[in-house]
């Protein structure tokens, strides 16, 4: 990530759940993604972890719930697992907080428009990926069956604000939007998203590339 000091964040909630470890692998991915990029909530991550533990401490025994596994391999990350891990894929730099998160092979959309998925991000209904489009390129209007978060990597895209490098969007399920890229050279995002997508309008080589 760019020096460019990000000027959208996760949720006070979101940041929450990550603090307590009570969060879905892809949505800790990019709140991690974030808070490489951004030292305000860096801080506000460490503030809730410090008074999150003597609360925890306090609850009763309960049953884990499903989500509890991969919460705590959002924790384990920093430990360093088997690396055959890019450190880039295409012209895309990953960030620190990418270092040890396998991708698949990119598959195109159109020249220089590809996505790439994260294996490990196909837990619990959600779907991760890398999407790398070009200066100018749009994605048509389309709806989220659940939550979406975005990390713009590099490049900028604007719906209806504009989104730097680090910046962070939280689209709830049952919004919708349209994009375009707003930035001299490519965009690239980590996307994680929840239930379906739903293209209105002829985006069929979306929805193929995207459903994988
Ligand atoms: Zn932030």
């Amino acid at each position: 990530l760019s020096s460019h000091r990000p000027a959208a964040h996760p949720s006070r909630e979101l940041l929450s759940a990550y603090a307590s470890g009570w969060i879905a692998w892809s949505a800790g991915l990019c709140v991690r993604v974030h808070l490489d990029a951004c030292s305000e909530c860096r801080d506000a991550v460490a503030t809730l972890e410090a008074a999150e533990e003597p609360f925890i401490d306090q609850l009763p025994e309960a049953p884990l719930p499903e989500d509890a596994v991969s919460a705590l391999l959002v924790k384990l990350q920093s430990t360093p697992v088997e690396t055959r891990e890019p450190k880039a894929v295409g012209d895309v730099q990953l960030p620190g907080a990418m270092a040890h998160v396998r991708v698949a092979s990119r598959r195109w959309i159109a020249p220089g428009f590809w996505v790439a998925h994260l294996p490990e991000g196909r837990q619990e209904g959600w779907r991760t990926y890398i999407l790398r489009a070009p200066p100018g390129a749009r994605l048509p209007m389309h709806g989220h069956g659940g939550p979406e978060l975005v990390c713009v990597l590099s490049g900028a895209f604007r719906d209806r604000r504009r989104y730097g490098p680090g910046d962070f969007v939280e689209m709830p399920g049952g919004s919708d939007h349209s994009l375009v890229i707003d930035s001299q050279g490519p965009c690239a995002c980590l996307i994680a998203s929840k239930g379906a997508i739903q293209w209105k309008g002829a985006a069929k080589l979306l929805k193929s590339a995207l459903s994988v």
